[in-house]
């Protein structure tokens, strides 16, 4: 199938309040061209530079998402342009971002990355962690960021359960935020994968981020 069969046929699975992240990391730009000339608009990679220089060639109504680990070194490259930052993991990447956010003179949309797996390998916030940090937001707020919601990986698993599980568990921690705390854009929730993106819409993703499904094995 093509790129662009491929994109239709997620697309035609999708509740109408999600939307499709086409996870492009490592893909020649005329790929992504493909993509988008198939209509696709949203797009994720996971390196700074790499973001900026497929930024730099292709149409300028991309929205542009990073979802990999962001240095702090890095973000000076993505800040000018980014459309929102799905993997952010510390108050002090928090803070760099919006030091960075504040020079490009714009606000720059975040979701907070959520360790939700039970695996030892993925960045994230623990609950606690992630508390504590709003925690910290509500008495001395960032003017340049903006809070849009979670993000989080769920275990490399075939157990659909434990998946399901995991996806449950983000869930409920956005929901206790959101009524927690005066966010007023707090609206997103991002997760699913293609392995797994049918058990995150089942638990209420609002954005999915899919990279093999659409573009092939990297
Ligand atoms: C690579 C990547 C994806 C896409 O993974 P696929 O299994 O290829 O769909 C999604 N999210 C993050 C954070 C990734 O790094």
């Amino acid at each position: 199938m093509s790129i662009a069969e491929n994109i239709a046929a997620i697309k035609a699975k999708l509740p109408g309040n999600v939307r499709l992240v086409a996870v492009s990391k490592t893909k020649p730009v005329e790929l992504l061209q493909e993509a988008y000339d198939s209509g696709q608009r949203i797009f994720g990679e996971n390196k700074a530079l790499e973001m900026r220089d497929k930024h730099t060639v292709l149409p300028t109504d991309i929205e542009w998402h990073f979802i990999g680990h962001l240095q702090s070194n890095k973000i000076k490259y993505i800040a000018p342009f980014v459309s929102l930052i799905h993997s952010v993991d510390s108050l002090e990447l928090l803070k760099a971002i919006d030091k960075e956010a504040a020079k490009n003179n714009r606000v720059i949309p975040c979701l907070l990355q959520v360790y939700i797996a039970n695996e030892d390998t993925k960045y994230g916030l623990d609950d606690a962690e992630l508390f504590a940090l709003l925690d910290t937001l509500q008495t001395q707020p960032l003017a340049n960021i903006a809070l849009y919601g979670l993000m989080g990986m769920a275990t490399f698993t075939d157990d659909k359960a434990q998946v399901q599980k995991e996806f449950g568990h983000l869930a409920a921690l956005f929901n206790k935020v959101k009524a927690g705390c005066n966010l007023p854009e707090f609206t997103e929730l991002s997760m699913g994968m293609s392995g797994d993106y049918k058990e995150a819409i089942s638990e209420g993703s609002t954005l999915i981020r899919i990279g093999s499904d659409i573009f092939g094995h990297r």
